[in-house]
């Protein structure tokens, strides 16, 4: 990365808008002695209670609290070296900081990896005997049992040190793309219509892609898809083992497919994916509908994949100086209640934001933090709308954090990736709704219109094109196939034509883009964050029809935690992801927003 000029040094920025981490831990001096007697407690925790957790309800209990309590405390540490890193990350003192944590988590996490198998060793009426016995291990009964649930899984003794050698090898495949895509492979470069140079990336690429210069748009297209073809058998093949891991690995453990292997960490049953993808295939002809009105609008007679990115809608930038943002979102926030804007504005006033970039920090955004801390929250704020919605998708995060905190117990303090998107989407989605509500100009009404219904093709249409191209070759390596690169070029073509329909022409080149997509190496993963978009919008509609109560229901969710599987808790936002329902809404919502967007550009 080079240098911006004029960037602000970290202490030239003013304190008030840098987050306030003192308040995490005050006196760094202590830090090195705290991680030696962190790495001696666990030294003695292993001596205590390996081999002694079912000797009693009273000893479990203690095994499960004092874990919770050395872990909390190097979360702490690591959590607060890693914030203090992306300050400013040419300072080693914090990067030394970091690694050090990092090691000590990884002796931790060592010495302690006798706890689950060995829990698991107890005899299940053993186990649910203490629960009724000890009233305090109540607090531990839905772990207990969701490794109960995970039992029949775990192989003997023998079985599972052999399978945890083996997991040594068996990340080449991964780890192989991930050298290949990140070190190796090389691009040539796009050239505009005025024969300047562009250096393709993939940092680049999605900014040459948004470019108004239709020849600018093809070659970096031309050029990124290129690279991938020149490599297509060695990225086959290692697909095709990346792909069959999972599925003997799933065979081993006696899961029925791979899929349902993936899918079993947040107990979701197959019924979820295949709602997804079902009740998405339904609606693709709005998809098409879409797609077809950018080709209008954009004015062209043959429009291909290298078009699907560029802003329809141009409008005048404005600025949005960070208070007006923090404005902004709290009007837009009003319908969640008073609680959550009281409990937001305490948290902006204790110091929970860095705003503005600086020299060496950490570009992008995040919401992080631990259990006894702030849910902090990194910007890089510039002034933009696209600003204003990250601030207010980070503080759906950290409110999400806030209230589970508060409510839960350390051991069901976090998120799974399932419902911590949709908090940060539902943010997102008011925000939208409430500028929507705002603006009457028509030529303003489009472009948030456009901004809106491009979430929805990348995040719900796009994550679940992957998805099903995901379900389609594990699905052939299970039938005993092997895939070729020409096969799955025919069918990640197939899958193109489909989801976007005639009005875009068909070219070799986008056959090759399931090449260059690093999540297919971590399968059945994407298909969360279309669940976690429809459930949002699901729960953000209900939430500006219903009121209060949806309101009311929806904070009760953010206070769950961990403390059920996904589905369970977004019941109680009432948002049962088990049927198609809320896909359904989301397609409803997609459609009304395109219905209106065609009408605005038709009355041009
Ligand atoms: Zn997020």
């Amino acid at each position: 990365m080079s240098a911006k000029k004029g960037l602000k040094s970290r202490d030239q920025i003013d304190p008030k808008y840098k987050w306030n981490i003192e308040a995490m831990i005050s006196d760094e001096s202590t830090i090195d002695k705290d991680l030696q007697k962190i790495k001696n407690q666990a030294d003695k925790y292993a001596a205590k209670y390996a081999g002694h957790l079912g000797d009693s309800a009273q000893t479990l209990y203690d095994a499960f609290a004092s874990r919770d309590r050395i872990m909390r405390k190097l979360e702490k540490i690591f959590v607060y070296a890693h914030m203090r890193r992306d300050e400013d990350n040419a300072n080693s003192l914090y990067q030394g900081m970091t690694d050090k944590a990092m090691a000590v988590i990884a002796y931790v996490s060592a010495v302690t990896s006798f706890f689950t198998p060995e829990l698991l060793s107890v005899k299940r009426k053993t186990l649910l005997g203490f629960i009724e016995e000890n009233p305090e291990l109540k607090t531990y009964e839905f772990v207990i049992k969701d490794a109960l649930r995970q039992k029949e899984h775990v192989l003997g003794k023998k079985e599972e040190a052999v399978l945890a050698q083996m997991g040594e090898v068996t990340g080449a495949t991964n780890d192989i793309f991930t050298m290949l895509n990140n070190a190796d492979i090389r691009f040539e470069d796009a050239v505009d219509s005025k024969g300047r140079k562009h250096p393709v990336t993939h940092g680049s690429y999605g900014k040459l892609l948004e470019s108004k210069d239709r020849v600018l748009r093809k070659s970096a297209y031309d050029s990124m898809y290129d690279a991938y073809k020149g490599l297509i058998n060695t990225i086959s093949t290692a697909y095709n083992y990346n792909t069959k891991t999972d599925v003997v690995s799933a065979r081993i453990r006696n899961f029925g497919s791979a899929r349902e292997a993936a899918l079993s960490g947040d107990n979701i049953p197959g019924s979820v994916y295949d709602n997804l993808v079902s009740v998405v295939n339904e609606n693709l002809p709005n998809m098409h509908r879409y797609v077809a009105l950018r080709k209008k609008l954009l004015g062209v007679d043959k429009m291909y994949m290298y078009d699907m990115y560029v802003p329809l809608i141009k409008i005048p930038k404005k600025k949005i100086p960070f208070e007006e943002g923090l404005d902004i979102i709290r009007e837009a926030l009003k319908p969640l209640g008073r609680d959550y804007i009281r409990k937001m504005n305490k948290g902006i006033s204790q110091g929970w934001i860095d705003v503005y970039e600086n020299k060496g920090k950490t570009s992008g955004a995040y919401s992080f933090g631990c259990y006894d801390s702030y849910p902090y929250i990194l910007l890089n704020y510039a002034d933009t709308l696209r600003d204003v919605f990250t601030i207010i998708h980070e503080m759906g995060h950290s409110m999400h954090s806030k209230y589970t905190r508060d409510a839960q117990p350390y051991i069901y303090g976090s998120h799974s990736i399932f419902t911590a998107e949709t908090a940060s989407t539902v943010n997102e989605s008011l925000l939208m709704n409430y500028l929507l509500d705002q603006e009457t100009a028509p030529r303003m009404r489009e472009y948030l219109l456009n901004m809106y219904l491009e979430e929805f093709r990348t995040t719900l249409f796009r994550q679940t094109m992957f998805a099903e191209f995901e379900d389609i070759t594990h699905k052939a390596i299970e039938a005993g196939q092997v895939l070729t690169s020409d096969w799955m070029c025919e069918e990640y073509q197939a899958l193109n034509d489909k989801y976007y329909g005639p009005a875009v022409e068909r070219d070799d080149t986008i056959r090759y883009e399931w090449a260059r997509i690093p999540h297919f190496y971590n399968a059945f993963y994407v298909y969360k964050y279309a669940t976690g978009y429809s459930a949002a919008t699901a729960i953000c509609s209900k939430i500006l029809t219903e009121g209060k109560s949806a309101a009311d229901a929806y904070i009760d969710f953010l206070r769950t935690g961990e403390s059920d599987y996904p589905i369970e808790l977004l019941k109680i936002a009432c948002v049962d992801m088990s049927g198609p329902e809320p896909i359904r809404k989301a397609m409803d919502k997609f459609n009304e927003l395109l219905d209106e967007f065609e009408g605005l550009v038709n009355k041009r």
